[in-house]
């Protein structure tokens, strides 16, 4: 009776393979030997109505590791392109990723599944298809850990794994993912058409997206020049969220781009630590085009590769109209968002300069960005032992810490929220708990050992990420000593 298994409800079809057989390549998945369940995200499975403890099932694990069919799935590669470090490369695709098709949720939600690290495609190249458990415990925890801070990015619902082995700098086991998204579309889905002059299907594309995703470019007169606003304006709120909570995606090239602005494709990301503007946080990008203060200018400059192939459908004079939203959105948005973390309503006299010299303070003494901004929430209006929490960080620069201090008091005191709410109100714009790369790597160290409760318990804290909890008190630390080593890279 296959059809009752729950895992054959898990998508009704797949709309995507309904598109012209050009825009993907039908592909079978090839199994993990016997795999077994690591992880579930309970926020993902209530997403999609499902019970996570039927994902932690025998049939469900087989399917989700590609031993299995599943009723209504139609696993494809999809093709797309992209600029890498900046350079073109016109043909790329889903090398290690199936879709299987959507899911709609009782809120009437489409969702897209693909599973990540399900086996060799015709957009493999040199690449195995396989995902490795330690890159796969990262994506896992990092996207569930940014939605919980609000910051729009694709979803993980499970991981399983295998011990068969897999050759990265060391052997490795294999690991499946599975990602949940309304679309898994790219900058480089369109960029790979646009390239081939196949201006109908940029247009298909569009048409597909827009539909689906865009319903305020839907009715727009001008709907591709509307369109490409959009995607602008959503990637302008992605990434001022990054630079506000301290992300750092690691490989921003136009492939791993959403069309719908979420964070997507997490590899070698990172969450800021010790505050340094210029941080690279991932050792294969040697001349730092990713570093932490790039991020902004790199998004625009993956939009302008979108807006080019985006030519077929709209003129040169349009696409710039449409990208010159960008900036101010980024700008409106990131100072919307660090002005909620330091609980004002207004900036004081309009001047920016508390939070430059905040920032050029915390780059000086190599403050924890997190624990600064969080130290911050219980500073009062008048001085408290919370000053000296705060000045801790800053001891080398002990008296500029003060004075910012008292100058942040007087901001407070003339545009800052009430006194009973501002705390409250500070706690919830700034994490308690980020993924730190050290707890990423201890889960996984656990992980390897086939003791997976430390993924459950490091996903509980990042799920409610600025409720601070007695029992997760050893998730809030800066890394300790040993974790300075830690090195992160394209390899996953
Ligand atoms: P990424 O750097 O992970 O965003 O991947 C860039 C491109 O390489 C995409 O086309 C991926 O599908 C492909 N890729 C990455 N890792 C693998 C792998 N292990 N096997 C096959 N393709 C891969
Ligand atoms: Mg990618």
């Amino acid at each position: 009776m296959s059809a009752e298994r729950p895992i054959d409800t898990l998508v009704t079809g797949n709309s995507y393979a309904e598109l012209p057989s050009r825009f993907f390549v039908p592909t079978a998945p090839t199994p993990l030997r016997d795999p077994y369940f690591v992880a579930v995200s309970p926020h993902a499975a209530a997403l999609l109505d499902l019970d996570p403890s039927a994902i932690a099932e025998p049939s469900f694990v087989r399917a989700l590791a590609g031993s299995d069919a599943i009723a209504g799935a139609t696993t494809i590669a999809t093709a797309y392109a992209g600029h890498q470090f900046g350079s073109w490369v016109p043909q790329l695709g889903d090398g290690r990723a199936l879709l299987l098709g959507e899911r709609r949720n009782a809120l009437g939600e489409s969702w897209e599944i693909q599973l990540k690290g399900a086996g060799e495609t015709p957009f493999s190249r040199m690449g195995d298809g396989r995902a490795v458990l330690r890159s796969s415990i990262r994506e896992f925890l990092c996207s569930e850990a940014m939605d919980a801070l609000g910051v729009p990015t694709t979803r993980a619902l499970a991981i399983v794994g295998s011990d068969d082995a897999v050759y990265r700098e060391t052997p490795e086991t294999a690991a499946v993912v599975t990602r949940v998204a309304p679309s898994f579309v790219r900058f480089g889905t369109f960029e790979y058409f646009a390239a081939r002059g196949d201006a109908e299907a940029v247009r298909t594309l569009a048409d597909r997206v827009i539909d689906r995703h865009f319903p305020e470019a839907a009715g727009a007169e001008r709907r591709y020049a509307a369109f490409l606003q959009s995607v602008a304006e959503r990637t302008a709120r992605t990434i001022a969220h990054w630079q506000a909570v301290g992300f750092q995606h690691g490989v921003m090239n136009t492939d791993n781009m959403s069309i719908l602005g979420l964070t997507l494709d997490y590899g070698p990301f990172g969450f800021m630590e010790r505050y340094d503007p210029d941080w690279i946080c991932n050792h294969s990008d040697h001349l730092g085009r990713y570093r932490f203060a790039a991020q902004p200018s790199i998004a625009l400059w993956n939009l302008r590769a979108l807006a080019a192939a985006l030519e077929p459908l709209l003129d040169e004079e349009s696409a710039a109209a449409a990208l010159a939203c960008y900036e101010p959105e980024l700008r409106a948005a990131y100072l919307a968002l660090c002005r909620r973390k330091l609980g004002l309503r207004e900036w004081p006299d309009d001047s920016y300069d508390l939070l430059g010299d905040l920032f050029a303070l915390m780059g000086h003494a190599r403050a924890d960005y997190t624990q600064t901004f969080r130290r911050l929430c219980e500073v009062a209006a008048s001085p408290t032992d919370a000053d000296e929490a705060f000045c801790e960080a800053f001891a080398a620069r002990d008296v500029e810490a003060r004075s910012w201090l008292e100058r942040y008091r007087a901001a407070i005191r003339t545009s800052g929220l009430g006194e009973d709410v501002r705390a409250a109100a500070m706690r919830a714009a700034n994490p308690a708990y980020i993924l730190r790369n050290y707890l990423a790597q201890t889960a996984i160290s656990r992980a390897q050992q086939r003791d997976y409760s430390a993924i459950e318990r490091l996903l509980a804290a990042l799920r409610a990420p600025f409720e601070e909890r007695p029992e997760f008190a050893d998730f809030a630390r800066p890394a300790p000593e040993w974790a300075e080593s830690l090195e992160v890279s394209c390899s996953s």
